[in-house]
């Protein structure tokens, strides 16, 4: 493990400035399918991400332990959900709005750059993004 990289991450979040987010088309689908899937629960996952010329690039989802997933075996160790939460969340609500909730604006405070909601019936329509201070973020899907 590079631990010079690890302790920027932890960090060094205030010098990772970015102008636009890109998000993987891949992900996007990835979070409909565990959104309708885990309906009518709510489906919760951290992003991985780089940033390279000004541009936060959103390439994979990492899911916690607990969750009901199958993806949950990725993350093994306690240090895997330090390296990726800074990059940001993605979670769902099984309901009409995407719009945050207050604990919704207080988890975006801490865990990250940029935050994914998308409500019922859970398409590329139903999904709004925000910001770490809770305000709308543009993406891309690329
Ligand atoms: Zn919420």
């Amino acid at each position: 493990m590079d631990f010079g990289k690890l302790f920027s991450k932890i960090f060094g979040i205030s010098k990772y400035h970015f102008e636009e987010v890109h998000i993987d088309q891949e992900v996007i689908d990835s979070i409909i399918y565990y959104a309708k899937n885990a309906d009518p629960f709510e489906f919760f996952a951290l992003f991985d991400a780089s940033i390279k010329n000004k541009i936060l690039h959103i390439d994979n989802l990492f899911f916690l332990p607990g969750e009901t997933s199958e993806e949950g075996a990725i993350i093994k160790t306690g240090m895997l959900p330090v390296m990726t939460s800074n990059w940001g969340s993605v979670h769902s609500h099984p309901g009409p709005t995407a719009l945050p909730s207050g604990t919704d604006l207080a988890t975006f405070a801490k865990t990250g750059l940029f935050h994914m909601i998308i409500c019922r019936p859970y398409d590329e329509n139903c999904i709004l993004t925000y910001n770490r201070y809770g305000e709308f973020a543009k993406y891309k899907i690329v």
